[in-house]
């Protein structure tokens, strides 16, 4: 029996970060669709063809392609003990996509990061890529752009491409439209997490622990 762990929250809210420790640390896979969609455009594959200039515009891509690439992630070996899902669902159909999908008797755990619009504004702005490693950075304040290499890896650091402030903008109005109403889908669960993403990553990966914990114990209970 699978027990999945959902990341939910804004971009920047630190999904990616969280979702990619938190993996680590229980031997499970990280799904995340923007690093799978990222990969399809950057391969050159009919799929990444396909999503290119939407992944660029901040907008969605389509409920089907996206239930399709978890589909089949969820099927593989490695997911039978359940993954860690970085960036989906994203909009109330995919939440229903993602519930039929685990109605043989897996359980889904909900983390849901709540950080400040304008936090997530400065965030992003700040965040770099290392394009070999794919570990995640924050820029500091006098760090300018100067901080080019990965701690990990030596790697180049380089923007996102919808991390641009316009497109942040775009992403930002995207999420309150379409994945902000998944909070009402999943509220009233008993294992629904909430957690304040504006605290340091450290004490947001303890809560995000925390918060499994307690919800895998009212699994527990439940079954
Ligand atoms: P992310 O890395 O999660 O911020 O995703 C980057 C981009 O990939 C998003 O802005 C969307 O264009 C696309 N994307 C990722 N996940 C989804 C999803 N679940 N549904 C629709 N589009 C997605």
């Amino acid at each position: 029996m699978a027990c999945h762990i959902v990341m939910l929250g804004p971009p920047g809210a630190g999904k990616g970060t969280q979702a990619k420790q938190l993996a680590a640390a229980r031997g499970i896979p990280h799904v995340s669709t923007g690093d799978m969609l990222r990969e399809a455009v950057q391969s050159g594959t009919p799929l990444g063809k396909r999503v290119q200039a939407v992944l660029d515009s901040g907008r969605l891509v389509s409920d089907e392609i996206v239930a399709d690439l978890v589909r089949e992630r969820l099927a593989r070996a490695d997911a039978a003990a359940g993954v860690v899902l970085d960036g989906f669902p994203r909009t109330v159909a995919q939440a229903q996509t993602l519930d039929a999908l685990v109605a043989n008797g897996d359980a889904l755990v909900v983390v849901d990061l709540a950080v400040s619009a304008a936090d997530l504004i400065r965030r992003l702005s700040r965040r770099r890529v290392c394009q070999a490693c794919g570990t995640i950075v924050a820029l500091n304040d006098d760090d300018d752009d100067g901080r080019q290499a990965c701690v990990e890896c030596g790697g180049a650091l380089v923007q996102r491409s919808d991390d641009r402030e316009e497109v942040v903008r775009e992403r930002l109005a995207v999420y309150e439209r379409s994945t902000a109403p998944l909070v009402g889908y999943y509220r009233e669960r008993p294992t629904y997490r909430p957690i304040d993403g504006a605290q340091a990553p450290g004490a947001v990966a303890g809560a995000v622990a925390g918060a499994i914990d307690e919800a895998a114990a009212v699994i527990g209970q439940e079954r």
